[in-house]
């Protein structure tokens, strides 16, 4: 839904606040706790075995999650409302009359967006990750090292501002429609939620598909929540493999996960399945630490 356009003034900044504050507010917290309930609460002895990490979830962290995801959406919202307000005075590149440029040119624009989004994403993320910055900026984030749906907004409010900067950089510059914004601002939320989700829905053989291992795996930034020096990407394999970043052991750790998620695994019934089967796994994988280490790589 866009927002009605209105002379910029204070009833403006109202309307427009109020425009953000429902639009952010209904798209996160409906499908994030849709997702939680799904596959955390009533659909649990079904999705247990899709699950990556299988230890049990701290009723504590996932309302840390909740909560600091609630800091998020007023970020996002300030920010929105202020990118809208810039908009409306003709101080952005964001045009109105969808067929200006053309229907190709929303596509390219949508898929500009995506690549800037994945670059951003992942520099900024390696800036987080120095040690200074990381007890600052990024820590809050770090604390759930066994995320839910809810970890995908938990952010320290300087983070949300880094998190939305992609965006507001982007429509200073590259003139892009606001059906564009607003649909590439839904999809990340969505890949998001999916990539904290703590589940991995992804086929066996994925990360060394030719064309698949390209794209990012929930198993992947889970990967960056249990070991957090690897797998810094977001929607692509790209960057972190062109930096070394990833994990050593990610698809041999992707592999084992879709092991144990086979119905016909041997001897294995995965609604009643032991988390001893699990930890064996995971303590052989997981080495959490919250303190980076230094960087060698990229
Ligand atoms: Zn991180
Ligand atoms: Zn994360």
């Amino acid at each position: 839904m866009l927002p009605e356009f209105c002379e910029p003034g204070l009833m403006c900044t109202l309307k427009l606040l109020t425009h953000q504050t429902i639009m952010n507010g209904i798209r996160y917290y409906p499908i994030a706790g849709l997702a939680f309930l799904v596959l955390w609460k009533a659909g649990a002895p079904y999705f247990q075995r899709f699950r990556i990490q299988l230890r049990p979830l701290k009723n504590e962290r996932v309302w840390y999650e909740i909560r600091y995801s609630f800091v998020t959406l007023l970020v996002f919202v300030a920010i929105g409302t202020y990118s809208i307000t810039m908009g409306m005075r003709g101080e952005t590149a964001l045009y109105l009359d969808i067929f200006k440029h053309g229907p190709a040119y929303l596509i390219f624009s949508f898929l500009l967006l995506i690549i800037w989004h994945e670059t951003w994403f992942y520099w900024m993320h390696r800036m987080v990750h120095f040690p200074r910055l990381f007890r600052l900026i990024h820590l809050v984030h770090h604390k759930s090292t066994h995320p839910t749906p809810f970890a995908a907004y938990s952010f320290h409010p300087y983070e949300a501002v880094l998190e939305a900067g992609y965006l507001f950089l982007f429509v200073q510059f590259v003139p892009v429609h606001p059906i564009v914004v607003l649909t590439q601002a839904f999809y990340a939320m969505l890949m998001n939620i999916y990539f904290h989700s703590g589940h991995e829905f992804a086929p066996s053989g994925w990360t060394r598909g030719r064309l698949s291992r390209w794209f990012n795996t929930s198993t992947h930034h889970n990967m960056h929540h249990s070991h957090v020096n690897c797998n810094y990407s977001l929607y692509f394999n790209f960057w972190d493999r062109v930096c070394g970043t990833n994990h050593p052991d990610y698809e041999q750790y992707f592999e084992s996960i879709k092991a144990r998620s086979r119905p016909t695994a041997p001897g294995v019934n995965p609604a009643v399945r032991t988390f001893a089967t699990i930890n064996t796994i995971e303590t052989s994988n997981a080495k959490v630490n919250l303190s980076p280490e230094r960087e060698t790589a990229g």
